[in-house]
């Protein structure tokens, strides 16, 4: 035994001296690339990696779902190295670090006095409705102030279940609704909940960037699918195929998106849960912006032939960003894993926060009025853009556009920073909703109308 022991030490200590030479050898690397202005990604090594290392894990008697799960964490590892490199190396440049730096940028102008345009955040500018105000008073004065039951206060569970069955014209019963500290922490229990180390979640890009920072912040590996705005924002079902393997547990999508506008068609949403079915993957669909649909919307609670998790919140809805409040529904049995995983975290959401969420499913004229004012200051922004030298895709859903800078005239992350300190508009670079989008820039309409106006006056203005 201690024999044993021993030589189980000495493999450990060989493993991670290999491991080291490794990363030392992706160092390497990664510097040619910045050299000659390569990605850090590399698909097609990936993939021969990949196909090398499944055929030898038989060979070896690991098994192939372990042996893949360790080369994704190593992919990743080399990755990250990479990635802090080239954003050193950026900064010494004294460029833009990161697509967020605008933001810091846009502070600093504005302790400086100068009052600025916001369009790069999806916060809406009208608040919560009166009665959603008045209830937290009442709710605080009635002493609603405790931890309660983490998945949420019962009566809040039965209503969101009551309320979304009948919008979508399906049966979710209260047990398969969480309550969440809003739909950004739904989103991050249900990928916590789900992925091991190593394990892949297939995510289609131009898309919030929390989603890919969840799975690696859990160990886990994001495999991006791109769309592009030439076919329409389309899912191309080929391409997801080609990237499912034995690593593959999640597909995550966001349906209206952020921040292309796109909403998925029924086809499409059925083919997605077909191949979820047959391959046994789980479908995460983030579903925050539905209220603001221009079209016909379909949920993916409307597809029950798979697992899945439906994320929504109060947030955009019904104005009620600062509440922090939002919520899941999937089967019962994961449901329990995100809740032990609240428990664990946080308790639960604050009990007066859910007596604001209660009255705000009262109003439903309220959230209606707001995405009527959406709906309009969308269509006037897109005709005012129009004008201008940019390509987009005219939003089916959603609070923002994402238009393409034509002609190659600047990246998305100098027109960004130029807008912002010559023409005082902040909107977010491209970049930051994937590596494909460099050229493209989101703007949100949460601004009243003049404002929205005004910034795309502006806009003209530099692109001339
Ligand atoms: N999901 C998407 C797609 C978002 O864009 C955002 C916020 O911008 C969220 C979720 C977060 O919503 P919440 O405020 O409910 O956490």
């Amino acid at each position: 035994m201690d024999a044993l022991r021993e030589e189980v030490r000495s493999v450990t200590i060989e493993i991670m001296r290999l491991v080291g030479k490794r990363l030392s050898l992706v160092r390497r690397i990664g510097e040619r690339k910045l050299r000659k202005g390569l990605p850090v990604e590399n698909l097609e090594v990936e993939r021969r990696l990949r196909k090398m290392v499944s055929e030898k894990c038989e060979a070896y008697g690991v098994s192939l779902s372990f042996g893949l799960r360790l080369l994704n964490l190593l992919i990743e590892e080399g990755k990250r190295i990479q990635k802090e490199a080239l954003e050193k190396a950026l900064e010494e440049k004294g460029g833009l670090s990161s697509p967020y730096a605008v933001f810091a940028r846009a502070r600093q102008i504005e302790r400086s006095g100068r009052s600025l345009i916001h369009l790069e955040v999806g916060e809406p500018d009208f608040g919560p409705p009166e009665k959603v105000k008045e209830a937290v008073a009442d709710a605080l004065n009635r002493g609603y102030a405790h931890y309660t039951e983490p998945a949420g206060i019962p009566q809040l569970r039965e209503k969101i279940a009551i309320n979304i069955s009948q919008r979508f014209k399906t049966d979710v019963s209260p047990d398969q609704v969480m309550v969440t500290v809003g739909g950004r922490y739904a989103v991050f229990l249900c990928i916590a909940s789900t992925l091991l180390p190593g394990d892949e979640a297939l995510i289609f890009e131009p898309i919030w960037p929390a989603y890919a920072n969840c799975v690696r912040e859990v160990g886990g590996r994001p495999v991006t699918i791109p769309t592009d705005l030439e076919n329409g924002w389309e899912p191309n079902m080929d391409l997801l195929l080609e990237k499912i393997n034995k690593s593959t547990k999640i597909i995550i999508l966001n349906n209206p998106n952020n921040p292309t506008g796109k909403i998925l068609e029924e086809p499409v949403l059925k083919q997605i849960v077909d191949v979820a079915r047959e391959k046994n993957l789980l479908v995460l669909s983030d579903e925050v912006y539905s209220n603001f649909a221009f079209k016909p919307f379909k949920s993916i609670l409307e597809f029950p032939e798979c697992k899945i998790v439906y994320v929504s919140s109060f947030s955009k809805a019904f104005g009620m960003t600062g509440f922090r409040i939002g919520y899941a529904i999937s089967d019962i049995e994961t449901v329990r894993g995100m809740t032990r995983l609240q428990k664990l975290c946080l308790t639960s959401v604050p009990e007066f926060i859910q007596h604001a969420a209660l009255a705000a499913l009262d109003c439903p004229e309220e959230a209606g009025e707001y995405a009527k004012t959406v709906r309009k200051r969308m269509s006037l922004v897109c005709s005012a853009l129009r004008k201008l030298p940019l390509s987009y895709y005219d939003p089916d859903g959603g609070l923002y556009v994402f238009p393409k800078i034509r002609d190659g005239k600047m990246n998305g992350e100098d027109f960004a920073e130029r807008l912002l300190t010559e023409e005082g508009v902040c909107v977010t670079p491209g970049a930051a909703f994937g590596e494909s989008y460099g050229y493209f820039f989101r703007m949100s309409v949460c601004q009243p109308k003049d404002f929205l106006l005004e910034a795309v006056k502006r806009m003209e203005e530099l692109l001339g």
